[in-house]
């Protein structure tokens, strides 16, 4: 990822506190990982959990990993 890091020094910023993540269950497969909210919330994931993500939190939704795992 050397790019993003260069990108990151031209823009001047740093890549800190992306707003945090979360730890999301399958209910299908049960699967499990760590999600960022962000990612999660631009739809990046493939996660579905139906109801407001919050950092730190634990949920349980679908990982939209199979045909199995859709709401
Ligand atoms: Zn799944």
């Amino acid at each position: 990822m050397r790019d993003f890091g260069s990108w990151f020094g031209e823009q001047g910023s740093e890549p800190k506190e992306v707003d945090g993540s979360a730890w999301f269950e399958c209910r299908r497969c049960g699967k499990s990982e760590t999600v960022g909210l962000k990612a999660y919330e631009n739809g990046d994931t493939g996660w579905y959990v139906g109801e407001e993500v919050e950092a730190d939190e634990t949920y349980h939704g679908v990982c939209g990993g199979s045909q199995f795992c859709l709401p």
